[in-house]
Order: C-alpha cells, then sequence, then structure tokens
C-alpha cells in the first residue's frame, strides 16, 4: 500500500518530541502539511524547522492540549494557514510515576486533565473542519498500559488511557455518519525523551522483556498512525492497534519465552 498525504493537512498535538515528532515527520514525508503543536513555541518551532530543513511541509503552533479555548484558537489559525484539517493525532500525554498511596489529587486531576480530557478538546475543537474533510480522520496516542496491562506507579496514568477507548468508540459511532474514523495505536515502551527519564536500568529490564527484544522506535509508532490515517483504512473505525514488538501483551511469563528450549538446541 502506498501512503500518499498530497493536499492533507495534520494537526499533531505534542508534536515538540517522542511519538508525536515522530508522527509529524512521517506525515511530513508522506506529503501532508503539518501542524506541529505544543505548549512550547520554541520547542515546536524546532521541531517544524526540521522537518523543513528535510524537505517536507510544517508549521509550529503553540497549544495547551489542556485548554479547549487554546485548542479552538490552533484550530482556527491551523484552518487559517492550510484551509483545512483532514487529520488529527490526539498524542499529547504525560505519564508521571508515583504510587498508589502517594498519588495528590493534583496529580491525578493533571494525568486525566492531559491524557483524557485533552484528547477530547482537542477533537471537539477541530470537528468543525473535520466534518468539511473529504475523509476525516482522528488517531489516537493510547498504550498497553491501562487498556491491556498494569505498571506499578502508573495507576492514573492507566486509568486515563483505558478512558481513552472509552471515549473512542462512543465518538466512533458520532462521528460515522460524518464520515470521519477514530483509532487508537496503543504503544508499548517507546525510546523517546519521555521514558528516557525514567532511567537506564528502567529502560534495559524493558527492553528485555520485548519478543523482538528492543524498545519500540517513533518510526514504528508513525507507521501505525498513517496506516490509520490512510485512504485504504477508511472502513476501520473505533478500533486499536497494539504496537509493542509483541510484548508486554504476548508473553505469560520469562519461561513463556522458551529460553531453557533455545538454550538446549
Ligand atoms: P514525550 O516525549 O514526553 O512528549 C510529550 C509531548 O506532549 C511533548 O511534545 C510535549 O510538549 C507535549 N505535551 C505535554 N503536555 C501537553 C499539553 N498540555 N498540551 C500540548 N502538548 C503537551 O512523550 P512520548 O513518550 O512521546 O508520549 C507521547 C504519547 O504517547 C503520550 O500520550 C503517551 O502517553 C503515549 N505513550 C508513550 C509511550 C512511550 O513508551 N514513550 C508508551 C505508550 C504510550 P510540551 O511539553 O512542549 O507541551
Amino acid at each position: 500500500m502506498v501512503l500518499s498525504f498530497e493536499n492533507k493537512t495534520v494537526v499533531v498535538t505534542g508534536a515538540s518530541k517522542g511519538i508525536g515528532k515522530g508522527i509529524a515527520q512521517a506525515f511530513a514525508g508522506a506529503g501532508a502539511s503539518v501542524a506541529v503543536v505544543s505548549r512550547h513555541r520554541e520547542e515546536a518551532e524546532c521541531s517544524a524547522a526540521e522537518i523543513v530543513a528535510g524537505g517536507g511541509k510544517a508549521y509550529a503552533f503553540e497549544g495547551d492540549v489542556t485548554s479547549l479555548e487554546s485548542m479552538k484558537q490552533l484550530a482556527k489559525k491551523v484552518n487559517g494557514s492550510f484551509g483545512g484539517i483532514d487529520i488529527i493525532c490526539a498524542n499529547a500525554g504525560i505519564f508521571p510515576s508515583a504510587s498508589l498511596e502517594d498519588i495528590s489529587g493534583a496529580e491525578w486531576d493533571a494525568v486525566m486533565n492531559t491524557n483524557v480530557k485533552g484528547t477530547f478538546f482537542t477533537v471537539q475543537a477541530s470537528l468543525p473542519y473535520l466534518k468539511r474533510s473529504d475523509g476525516g480522520r482522528i488517531i489516537m496516542t493510547s498504550s498497553i498500559t491501562g487498556p491491556l496491562t498494569g505498571y506499578a506507579g502508573w495507576s492514573h496514568y492507566g486509568a486515563s488511557k483505558a478512558a481513552q477507548l472509552g471515549f473512542m468508540r462512543s465518538a466512533a459511532l458520532e462521528l460515522a455518519p460524518h464520515g470521519i474514523t477514530i483509532n487508537a495505536i496503543m504503544p508499548g515502551n517507546v525510546m523517546t525523551e519521555g521514558l528516557r527519564d525514567m532511567g537506564e536500568a528502567y529502560l534495559n529490564s524493558m527492553a528485555a522483556s520485548v519478543p523482538l527484544k528492543r524498545l519500540g522506535t517513533i518510526d514504528d509508532m508513525a507507521h501505525a498512525a498513517l496506516f490509520f490515517a490512510s485512504e485504504g483504512a477508511g472502513y476501520i473505525t473505533g478500533q486499536t492497534l497494539v504496537v509493542d514488538g509483541g510484548g508486554q501483551t504476548i508473553p505469560e511469563s520469562l519461561d513463556a519465552f522458551g529460553k531453557e528450549k533455545i538454550t538446549e538446541q
């Protein structure tokens, strides 16, 4: 399948770094005009400049997904600059770690406000423009953590990522009459600036638990987002795609890797 997004406008939230940056670069590489969004203009500008230096079309926009007003202004500006919006990648998210006993109400709210309400605001604010597209697409970045797996220290985060999928399934029904699809990628552990902050011991242990023996890359995630945004995926909505290298969702335990069997051969 050849994926071309010539004449399409894509908004990617959280595109100053990490998975969002990878998604923005991939769409630009496939011919789209990309709105690179983050709360910090300078960082968004650096990310957009990298795309432009590589021959792509990208513009930086400042936007905070926790504010509906900010998302409305963003959608208006993107529409004004590009003449429409075809694809929304609701990717911005935070994943602070804290034990169940220690999470404060404010920390819980911050995670929910960014990951869940932020997704809702991003989608709602862009709807008037997506409806005018001849194939509107929404791709959310959820996670395996919460919907499928658990990780100590991320109960608030896991709840937010599962909530995104609950939102998606009902939204899919409301969006379908407008020809708009909404789907979610569910990354495993992806090597991003955000994840690097978790420390080397964490990264090594996570990579060892993945059957394909490496952490995911931002390109791995971007390819899945491009698939959901493609014309060929137009009959898929309200669905999820796990992109985790076969782990941590496949092996039941360390023994499930069959290490003993392999060593015997
Ligand atoms: P990251 O490297 O920390 O990047 C997060 C991005 O989100 C940044 O561009 C940040 O820019 C932006 N952002 C944060 N809060 C924002 C807000 N209120 N408004 C607008 N932008 C905001 O994170 P990542 O690892 O790429 O994660 C991206 C998404 O993938 C998240 O939804 C995360 O839950 C999900 N995910 C990641 C992994 C992983 O292993 N990395 C695994 C599963 C799921 P500013 O700070 O400039 O605003």
